[in-house]
């Protein structure tokens, strides 16, 4: 797999035909954002013919205004000016602070311990479902550019989040029975190579762990790569991986993102589709709401029909996470509830297993569920669809309707409503946030 980034990745723009101008800000957004684009998402998703409109384009490649003018301005002009390295690096690096690097904290927060040491590594926030972040796994095979873990990529949060030994997440599972679900997370874990994999997957097969009832595998391999199901040197090993724990009576979820329904369009990817169901595997598809990518309700109609003919689940629709470039990817939650509603409308009952527009906020997955008007007052009416208290899940609140609200944080308790965390000092509330 050929990869591009900085210089390469902006001769590769050059070479589809993007102008210098273009070049130049995929220069100095790049000093500060991570991108990576492979040459599947160059050759077979992008449409250069339409870019920098494109969707894929949009997704995938530096745009200017995903940093704030002002701090565009000023990398800009040491870029031009060829300052010296390290005053260009000091620069991002300021930019970057700015740009709500570790949002809700989640490196430090759901942080389980074993026997008294912490599991960097492991994240147990809803009892039945415990997320692995294998150190192999940690890069992905093309960036998104609204990722919410960008500050890994630029190497400014440490990689503390990541596991090294399967034998600590398997001493974890032994002594957590409650959790049914590992859900291998990353980066991409299907980065990894099936030998590798195996080495986490195995042990869990096990009599032993009888517990452990359903693999989740949260990647994009699909979208950015699907070889890694087809023609890879051991894409059958994986699959054949995926049958033994089929076969060792577990559910295995392929937890697939999907951002555009382009991404479900080529030969490649339907082979690897259909190469991962004939396994026993059921794959579910979730992904942000994003502006450029996907705000329109057509998208996300036609991305749910095509997934139900191939035979994909349809699961979450989220709401993008308030980091990185959020004011260029950012939709207001009153417009994503408009998107998500009229997208349902689109579809008949089958697709209509997506539940969003969903906040992976800190205390847990909140749906928005509706505005209503209420006794006078206009309102969200949002629902705990996850909560680290198994009580809460379920549980209805309302807040005040506010058009530009973007993010949970942003939303006010109305109507004397119950708000989740409210109770919660600020400590508390910090050890409580966590991933998506
Ligand atoms: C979303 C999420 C899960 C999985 O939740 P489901 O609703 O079961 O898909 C697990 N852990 C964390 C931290 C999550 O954010
Ligand atoms: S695939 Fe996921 S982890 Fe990788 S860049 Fe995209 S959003 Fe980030």
């Amino acid at each position: 797999m050929k990869t591009f980034s900085h210089e390469r990745l902006a001769a590769l723009a050059r070479d589809r035909g993007m102008p210098d101008e273009y070049l130049r800000d995929l220069r100095v957004v790049s000093c500060v954002l991570p991108f990576k684009v492979n040459e599947y998402v160059a050759d077979q998703l992008i449409d250069w013919s339409a870019a920098p409109d494109d969707a894929i384009f949009r997704l995938t490649f530096p745009h200017r205004d995903m940093l704030p003018p002002e701090v565009f301005d000023g990398i800009a002009a040491l870029h031009d000016t060829d300052a010296p390295r390290e005053v260009l690096r000091k620069a991002a690096a300021d930019a970057q602070a700015l740009l709500n690097p570790h949002p809700g904290d989640q490196l430090e927060a759901n942080v389980p311990t074993l026997d008294g040491h912490r599991l960097d590594g492991l994240q147990h926030k809803y009892a039945e479902t415990v997320l692995v972040f294998p150190s192999q796994g940690q890069t992905c095979h093309s960036y998104c550019g609204y990722c919410f873990r960008w500050a890994q990529f630029v190497g400014i949060a440490e990689l503390r989040q990541a596991l090294r030994d399967p034998a600590q997440l398997t001493a974890y599972l032994a002594h957590h029975p409650e959790a049914s679900d590992v859900l291998f997370t990353g980066g991409d874990p299907m980065i990894m190579k099936t030998q590798v994999l195996g080495r986490w997957i195995e042990p869990l097969l096990d009599p032993a762990m009888e517990t452990v009832r359903t693999l989740r595998f949260g990647t994009k391999a699909l979208s950015y790569w699907p070889a890694r199901f087809t023609t890879d040197a051991d894409a059958d090993d994986l699959l054949r991986l995926f049958e033994r724990c089929v076969a060792a009576g577990r559910h295995v979820a392929v937890m697939a993102h999907f951002s555009h329904p382009r991404e479900l369009e080529t030969p490649v990817v339907r082979e690897a589709i259909a190469r991962i169901r004939a396994t026993g595997a059921v794959i579910r598809a979730q992904a942000p709401l994003v502006a450029h990518v996907n705000d329109e309700a057509a998208v996300w109609s036609r991305m749910w029909q095509l997934m139900v003919e191939l035979g994909v689940l349809p699961y979450y629709m989220f709401v993008e996470r308030d980091t990185g470039a959020r004011s260029y990817f950012g939709v207001p939650l009153g417009k994503a509830l408009q998107i998500y509603t009229d997208a349902i409308r689109g579809v008949s009952g089958l697709a209509r297993t997506a539940r969003g527009p969903v906040m992976s906020a800190a205390p847990g997955k909140v749906l928005i569920d509706g505005v209503s008007t209420i006794a006078g007052e206009r309102v969200f009416a949002l629902r705990l669809l996850q909560a680290r208290d198994p009580e809460l899940v379920g549980r209805q609140f309302f807040a005040a309707y506010d058009p530009t609200a973007e993010w949970f944080d942003d939303l006010r308790p109305a109507l004397g409503s119950w708000f989740p965390g409210q109770h919660l000092s600020r400590e508390a509330e910090l050890v409580s946030a966590g991933a998506r």
